[in-house]
């Protein structure tokens, strides 16, 4: 039987793979990241992006690409994609579209003193 480890997901930076394992860990799952520093010299031969690895048993790759499915998105992603879409209100979600006030809630950037007309 192949007992190699399973690559479930990869990862830009040390500390969020290490979350993730730990939650595996918690479901019982036993899990390892494998980065530049434990697989050696083998990593400039490949693509620095994405390169630290979370791996676990094959018998265990099944459950923990579901378990990593209910895992918001890393942090630095995450905050990249909502620097482009800020235009959702803060008092109720509903999409402001370009509106100067929530056409739901009526509230509006105003409400903050936080100006938005010179974010265009
Ligand atoms: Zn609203």
């Amino acid at each position: 039987m192949d007992d190699s480890p399973v690559t479930v997901r990869t990862f830009l930076n040390l500390a969020e793979a290490d979350a993730c394992r730990a939650m595996l860990e918690s479901e019982g799952i036993a899990a390892f990241v494998a980065d530049a520093a434990t697989v050696g010299a083998d990593w400039f031969l490949g693509n620095a992006i994405g390169y630290i690895k979370l791996q676990v048993r094959p018998a265990d790759a099944e459950r923990a690409i579901e378990l990593l499915r209910e895992i918001p998105e890393p942090a630095v992603r995450r905050e990249a994609r909502d620097a482009v879409s800020d235009d959702e209100c803060l008092a109720c979600g509903a999409a402001m579209e370009q509106a100067k006030a929530c056409p739901k809630c009526g509230w509006s950037f105003s409400d903050t003193g936080f100006d938005q007309t010179e974010a265009e």
